[in-house]
């Protein structure tokens, strides 16, 4: 009997793994990935983060300096070294395949294994479900996901449209552009 299971290892879990630590409540971590960086490891090859390393702190620990916007390896290497100065009960890969509710406590079923606890914090993210919409009508070119797009050589002789106006829309524009690929910005405000 745990007092919380985690279901997810990225900056959400971990940031909930270090106040259950500090409490001194028993936990655990469940995560799919195969070692630390959640989202971050799955990121295209010249992602970088939007703000600069003293605004992404955990807490507890700062991430550790970094001239200019950090890559994601760097944010990795921050989790990894975050997980293991907190000794933060982490189990990969294990994918949470449901959540049962009793009346008074939760079961966590993973495969073949089982784990009961009086709570349960979902920080799953959003990286592992992509949402890619339906647009009526015939579009006859490929549509991805910014979560595949692998960089801008795969769009060399295209015309792109990038939908979007936030992180990944901008980043992904700006160096389609760069790279000298015809490309249009779709923004829903001015
Ligand atoms: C271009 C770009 C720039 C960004 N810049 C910044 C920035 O500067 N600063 C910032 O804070 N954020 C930034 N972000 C956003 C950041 O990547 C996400 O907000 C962050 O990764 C979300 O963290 P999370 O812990 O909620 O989820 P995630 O990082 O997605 O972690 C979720 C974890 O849960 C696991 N999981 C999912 N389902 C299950 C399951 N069923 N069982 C077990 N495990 C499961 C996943 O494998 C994953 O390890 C940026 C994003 C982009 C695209």
């Amino acid at each position: 009997m745990l007092d919380c299971i985690v279901i997810g290892a990225g900056q959400a879990g971990l940031a909930v793994g270090y106040y259950l630590r500090k409490k001194g409540l028993e936990f655990v971590l469940l995560d799919a990935e195969s070692g630390p960086g959640a989202a971050w490891r799955h990121t295209w090859p010249s992602l970088t983060l939007f703000s600069n390393a003293t605004s992404s702190n955990l807490p507890g620990w700062p991430m550790p300096h970094y001239e200019g916007f950090p890559p994601a390896s760097h944010v990795i290497d921050y989790f990894a070294r975050y997980e293991q100065r907190y000794e933060l009960p982490i189990r990969r890969p294990v994918t949470v395949d449901e959540v049962t509710h009793d009346g008074a406590y939760f079961h966590v079923y993973a495969g073949e294994e089982k784990l009961t606890s009086r709570t349960v914090v979902a920080a799953t993210g959003t990286w592992s479900a992509p949402f890619i919409p339906y647009y009526p009508g015939n579009f006859g070119g490929r549509q991805w996901h910014s979560a595949f797009y692998p960089g801008p050589a795969d769009f060399a002789e295209s015309t792109v449209a990038v939908v979007g106006a936030a992180n990944s829309g901008a980043q992904i524009a700006a160096e389609l552009l760069l790279s000298g690929v015809e490309t249009t910005w779709y923004t829903r405000s001015s």
